[in-house]
């Protein structure tokens, strides 16, 4: 059986991803599933470990990338690691199921270097900075120090994203999805 290919999402964060990321994984046809990122952040409200991130110490992260189980890591937050384990991807790929990462422009760009036509990296937009803080402070997860880190981190991170393959602006989440599904699609009949 021919390896699964890699999916590869980024976006400021409050720009929805998450949400067309969940939409994606019940269109069985896409044959998707999501790559469980380590962290060393303290998990949110409602976040299971192993489920929506593996939550490890600041040490434990340490360790593991001395260790060089990371296919990609960054200190995505001062102080604050993020990184994708090797045996993830391969746990999901070996079986010839296609992978779904979340994960930051410096970690996109990593992927897309290590695995280059096997991998499509989409960039998802908010419509604006000004949606985006909206949406940041609706959202009640995040503090006025952590909406302004996040807002000033967006606003670097869209600089990036014309070095994706795929930009899609989410100002209807559905229309999103459906352009994603379409992108994800096509991709994936492609011969890696
Ligand atoms: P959050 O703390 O809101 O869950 O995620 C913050 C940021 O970390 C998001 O931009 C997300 O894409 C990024 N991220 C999550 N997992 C990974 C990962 O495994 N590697 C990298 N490079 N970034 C990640």
């Amino acid at each position: 059986m021919s390896k699964g290919k890699l999916i590869v999402l980024s976006a400021p964060s409050g720009t929805g991803k998450s949400t067309i990321i969940n939409e994606l994984m019940k269109d069985s046809t896409l044959g998707l599933s999501f790559s469980v990122s380590a962290t060393s952040r303290r998990p949110r409200e409602g976040e299971k470990d192993g489920v929506n991130y593996y939550f490890l110490t600041q040490e434990e992260f340490e360790r593991r990338i001395a260790a060089d189980e990371f296919v990609e890591w960054a200190e995505v937050y001062a102080g604050t690691y993020y990184g994708t384990l090797a045996s993830e991807i391969e746990r999901i790929t070996s079986s010839g199921r296609n992978v779904i990462m979340d994960i930051d422009v410096a970690g996109a760009e990593n992927v897309k270097k290590m695995y280059g036509s096997r991998a499509l990296t989409i960039f998802i937009e908010p419509p604006s900075l000004e949606v985006l803080k909206e949406r940041l402070t609706g959202r009640g997860t995040d503090d006025a120090d952590s909406i302004a880190r996040r807002l000033g981190k967006a606003e670097y991170e869209m600089g990036f994203a014309s070095a994706y393959d795929r930009e899609i602006v989410n100002d209807s989440l559905d229309k999103a999805v459906a352009d994603v599904a379409e992108e994800i699609r096509e991709f994936t009949r492609k011969e890696a």
